[in-house]
């Protein structure tokens, strides 16, 4: 089953394809392509196109720098066509790759390939982890020189109904050239914040929804640009109103049967739901480098703005870490909401499994779950159920980072000494500017 070489050359020659996207993504989490065009499709779809990994970030010495790159031919997709323009250059299809080194063996700096090593892990013990998300992000005006802003584009809150809500166009537009593309779409509105949106597509085992992330982010910039607008995932855009996370839902199947339920349970959750709650909350603190990466990330983790800052988990209440959504049955699940979308998926999906699977390896007990409103819990309250806090800045969660060996195991050397070197730099730039706050706040009155 699924596409093999030949099928994949008939339809790129039936649907009259100009050119073939070879897909990969460093380590920082940008998506980086090698487009090829007909007469190497066939070159391609063997797996013999190289590429200058030296010139990729994080990916390799310059020794070693002709990389393969090998397509995994289950993600093959024709791009719907953007504009006229676009259409009458060609119709363009992708391929994602695994990256290998020139003598074939898989590259340790390859995102894809650090996401395989943990789902063979879990595959190993006998489960298979599906993993569903709910990406949020805002749409931006450009001024008429195309540059981006933060003026969003409409007033509209939660839910509401056009014509308040001005993207509602957009966001049709973007879901359908999604199911073109073969997304099933669960639900799209308008989220908290003007300008903020949300959709929503079906779970899937976590290499296809790392995967569909990547495509997700590309769709939403590139039909938001077709509009004049900027669409950002970044966590948080405009301080005082909510920021935009990915809060993922993790469940582990076993022959096709959730491993997570168990009527027979507390809150119906099986031993293996609670060891794998257990990892999560273990490992929150440096798995947080990664699943939420960037400076401006901790800004979202503020209390107050549907975020969370505090190490807990919950069967009801949205103040924790993690909430176990109502339903049972297949549909059993943790929800991990610090995730912001600005992570690479391959890198959030791969620690997220990694700590689920030490939980369960070390058979950790979860603390109790807390249904109260963490937010409003004093400090000794939160001491005394064990709660501690997330990093509240990039440099404490890099640090918590360093010291995790799960985390390291699972990232391995190349990707965890490239990424935290890479985020240390980003720290000090960032130490070393001057904001507009500290000039708001002292410039006057020192
Ligand atoms: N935007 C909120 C966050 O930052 C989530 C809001 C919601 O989906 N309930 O996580
Ligand atoms: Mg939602
Ligand atoms: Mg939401
Ligand atoms: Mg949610």
């Amino acid at each position: 089953d699924g596409p093999t070489r030949e099928s994949i050359l008939a339809r790129l020659q039936e649907a009259e394809v100009k050119f073939l996207r070879l897909q990969f993504t460093d380590i920082l989490g940008a998506t980086k392509n090698v487009e090829v065009p007909k007469s190497q499709f066939q070159k391609a779809l063997n797996g013999d196109v190289t590429f200058d990994g030296s010139a990729v970030e994080g990916f390799t010495r310059v020794e070693e720098s002709d990389m393969l790159l090998r397509p995994d031919l289950r993600t093959f997709l024709i791009y719907p066509q953007f504009s006229r323009e676009e259409g009458e250059r060609g119709r363009v299809a992708r391929l994602i790759c695994d990256v290998a080194l020139p003598d074939g063996t898989p590259f340790e700096g390859d995102p894809r390939q650090v996401l395989k090593r943990q789902i063979a892990r879990a595959q190993a013990l006998g489960f298979e982890m599906f993993v569903g998300t709910e990406p949020e992000f805002f749409l931006f005006e450009r001024t008429p020189a195309g540059v981006g802003s933060t003026v969003t584009h409409d007033r509209a809150g939660y839910f509401d109904l056009a014509p308040i809500d001005k993207g509602e166009r957009i966001r049709r537009e973007i879901t359908n050239k999604l199911v073109e593309m073969g997304f099933e779409i669960e639900a799209a509105h308008h989220e908290v914040a003007p300008g903020q949106h949300e959709i929503d597509f079906r779970y899937a085992p976590a290499l296809e929804t790392a995967d569909r992330i990547a495509t997700f982010k590309f769709v939403v910039k590139r039909v938001a640009l077709e509009y004049g607008l900027l669409a950002s995932f970044l966590p948080k855009p405009i301080p005082g109103v909510n920021g935009s996370g990915m809060h993922c839902h993790l469940s582990l199947f076993q022959g096709g049967v959730n491993a997570f339920a168990d009527p027979a349970g507390e809150y119906g959750l099986s031993r293996t739901a609670e060891q794998f709650i257990a990892g999560l909350l273990d490992h929150a603190g440096g798995m947080t480098a990664i699943t939420n990466p960037l400076v401006n990330s901790y800004k979202r983790l503020v209390p107050g703005f549907e975020a969370p800052v505090n190490v807990a988990w919950s069967t009801s209440n949205r103040s924790a870490l993690i909430r176990i959504p109502a339903k049972r049955g297949n549909s059993t699940r943790a929800e991990l909401r610090m995730p912001d979308p600005s992570c690479n998926p391959y890198l959030a999906l791969a620690v997220m499994l990694a700590a689920g699977l030490d939980g369960m390896e070390q058979r950790m007990e979860p603390a109790p779950a807390i249904q109260r409103n963490i937010f409003k819990m004093t400090v000794r309250e939160k001491r005394h159920h064990r709660v501690k806090e997330l990093p509240t800045d990039l440099r404490e969660a890099v640090e918590e980072l360093e010291k995790d060996d799960v985390m390291r195991r699972a990232l391995g050397e190349h990707v965890m000494d490239h990424f935290v070197a890479a985020k240390r730099a980003e720290w000090r730039e960032y130490s070393a500017a001057v904001h507009q706050w500290e000039l708001d706040r002292y410039l006057d009155l020192i």
